[in-house]
């Protein structure tokens, strides 16, 4: 008899977990509180619009371990279209103007010694850092199981970027700004508006851009849901069973084993072991009541900084609007939207590049704002209903002042907040990438396994400071490599 896997949530951690769990013999069942897979990589349809609600940019469209983990889960083949966009982003300002971010550095390094000639030496400094950091690549396997070579290979390849490591490895964005000694009024305004939040980490910066860089993360024509859907039929082709509408309550130990979960309806489910791919709050201090925690634990969950939630306003547009952008970022610092004071602006994305998205001859348009979890957390009932009114309307006069007219032409409007993220995923607070990458957090990840807790795995963006998709699916990997080892087979991907 196979020995049998269950793994708590089916977003793109557990997906991934699962496809490879079932890839090297086991008998693998995901539990799923939603109704349907994928997480927060997710899209909801409305009106004949599609809303998608994570993806932008994918790390490991052309190449690296991501890549890899891509093909083999089935998010990438032959007819996945994948587009890179030559602007990352555009800026606005009403008293500054407009300020581009280009994917390609050569051609962002061009533009900005244009803008600020003065700053010619730092710009190709920052330009030259980035590209140095875009040869990096991340580990393969995880801690456990590196060997001397996997080591010798990724120091080697960081050679280049030692030195910056070493410089910038704990330094905020902000600092490195300081640094580079900028003096353009301009170009200070936009670089620390957009990057300069939370204490960001100045090496995520650099290593993003080197990413665009490389065209090595592009978006997926199709969006978020169907690339959910792909795992989850690679998942079952593999012969997963995958349970929908299924919460799981508790987590079931004996003697410092994991046995099984139970679900909120009493059902138990026996395993041989346990994989949590849901959110790590829940995971530690709930189904886990906070038993098995390590110092490590104990000093993120209580002091790293998250992702302030976001606020997703969706318009489905009876006409066809175009954008030279898919992206803009509309710096206005005091606006408010609904009780939301915002400090830094909002983003609007445009999907004309993405035709799944909207039917024939109509567009779909995406506001995005962030909201502190603490408006949200006490907000409900009618007091909820009326804040996603005023949202509402809020933001169809944003939208109106971005393209006069288009209000007459808007025949959907979608409000998700905060506590749609939570209600539909669980994520602690409304923070969908989880811990903040920080200068001060930023190299370190938190341990797949608990103390004193055998059998048992954690995978998902929880464990790396600044989250997303790569790392998600990754963690699913490693969580899979690390029962085959325990189990004396060999891992085969
Ligand atoms: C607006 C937005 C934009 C983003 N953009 C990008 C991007 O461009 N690129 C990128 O790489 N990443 C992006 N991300 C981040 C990315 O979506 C997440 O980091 C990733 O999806 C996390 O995957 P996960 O499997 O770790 O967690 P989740 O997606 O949170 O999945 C956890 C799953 O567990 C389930 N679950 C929770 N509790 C239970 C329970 N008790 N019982 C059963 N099931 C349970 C949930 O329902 C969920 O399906 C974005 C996210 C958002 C919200």
């Amino acid at each position: 008899m196979n020995k049998k896997v269950v793994i708590i949530g089916g977003g793109v951690s557990g997906l991934s977990a699962g496809i490879y769990c079932q890839l090297n013999g086991f008998d693998t069942e995901i539990y799923e509180m939603n109704n349907l897979p994928g997480g927060q990589c997710t899209a909801w349809d409305r009106k004949g619009y599609r809303f998608d609600y994570c993806l932008h940019w994918l790390v490991g469209t052309a190449s690296g371990p991501f890549h890899s983990i891509w093909k083999t889960t089935g998010v990438l083949n032959d007819s996945v279209k994948v587009i890179n966009h030559d602007i990352y982003t555009r800026i606005v300002n009403e008293k500054e103007g407009e300020f581009l971010i280009y994917s390609d550095i050569l051609r962002w390094e061009k533009y900005l010694i244009e803008m600020a000639p003065e700053d010619a030496g730092a710009i190709k400094k920052m330009c030259s850092d980035m590209r140095k950091t875009s040869k990096m690549q991340p580990f393969t396997n995880p801690a456990e199981l590196r060997s001397v070579k996997e080591y010798l290979t990724f120091f080697l390849a960081i050679i280049p970027t030692l030195r910056l490591m070493m410089k910038y490895g704990n330094k905020t964005c902000k600092e490195y700004f300081d640094d580079l000694n900028l003096t353009n009024k301009r170009l200070i305004f936009f670089l620390e508006s957009v990057f300069c939040n939370n204490d960001f980490s100045a090496l995520i910066f650099l290593m993003m851009l080197g990413w665009f860089h490389q065209k090595n993360a592009g978006y997926l024509i199709g969006g978020s849901l169907p690339l959910s859907i792909r795992m989850t039929e690679k998942f079952k082709s593999l012969g997963g069973t995958l349970f929908l509408v299924k919460k799981v309550d508790k987590i079931v130990v004996h003697n410092g084993i994991a046995k099984g979960i139970v679900l909120n309806d009493g059902e138990e489910v026996d395993a041989d072991y346990v994989i949590s791919a849901a959110d790590g709050y829940t995971t530690i201090f709930k189904m886990l009541e906070g038993k098995y925690q390590s110092e490590q634990i104990k000093t993120a969950y209580s002091t790293w900084p998250l992702f302030t939630p976001i606020v997703q306003v969706s318009f489905g547009i009876n006409k066809e609007i175009h954008s030279d952008v898919a992206t803009q970022t509309i710096l206005s610092s005091g606006l408010r939207i609904g009780k939301t004071v915002l400090k830094n602006g909002y983003s609007l994305m445009n999907y004309s590049f993405d035709s799944t998205m909207a039917p024939k001859g109509k567009t779909v348009v995406v506001i995005r704002f962030d909201s502190p979890w603490t408006l949200w957390e006490d907000l409900a009932g009618e007091d909820y209903k009326a804040e996603k009114k005023r949202i509402e309307n809020d933001a169809l006069a944003l939208l109106e002042k971005q393209y006069p007219g288009v209000s007459e032409f808007v025949e959907k409007i979608d409000v998700a907040t905060p506590k749609t993220t939570v209600r539909y995923t669980g994520v602690w607070k409304g923070a969908y990438e989880g811990f903040l990458p920080t200068s001060s957090n930023i190299t370190k990840t938190i341990k797949m396994t608990l103390p004193h807790l055998e059998n048992f795995y954690m995978c998902g963006q929880w464990l790396f400071p600044g989250g997303g998709l790569p790392p998600a699916a990754q963690s699913g990997k490693w969580a899979a490599q690390l029962i085959c080892k325990k189990e004396k087979v060999e891992f085969e991907e």
